[in-house]
């Protein structure tokens, strides 16, 4: 049950990628994890990645020099907080397969 309400918050978390290498895959990546104020994540990500208008839960994307991926997400309000640690996942698997979104 946990799995299912896991990959439809994944599913239904606004979320931007770029520039994301189109499917790649690999086993191992450099996150970097920065924390955002929820009245802030949308606008943020909206801005950095380009996509005004969307609402966005958070975002990834590669660092300037490219030898990291970074994160942008709200931090959770408790360990229960599943559409907020959903998130986090889902961003952090775009450092390992790219732009996964059908
Ligand atoms: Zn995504």
């Amino acid at each position: 049950m946990k799995r299912l309400l896991f990959l439809l918050l994944a599913l239904s978390a606004g979320c931007a990628e770029i520039p994301m290498l189109k499917d790649f895959e690999v086993n191992q990546s450099h996150v970097r994890l920065i924390l955002i104020d929820k009245d802030r994540i949308s606008a943020f990500c909206e801005t950095i990645m380009d996509r005004p208008g969307d609402h966005l839960d958070g975002c990834a994307r590669w660092s300037a020099d490219r030898t990291s991926c970074e994160i942008y997400v709200t931090a959770p309000e408790s360990v229960n907080d599943l559409a907020r640690m959903a998130t986090i996942g889902h961003e952090v698997w775009h450092c390992f397969r790219g732009r996964f979104h059908p």
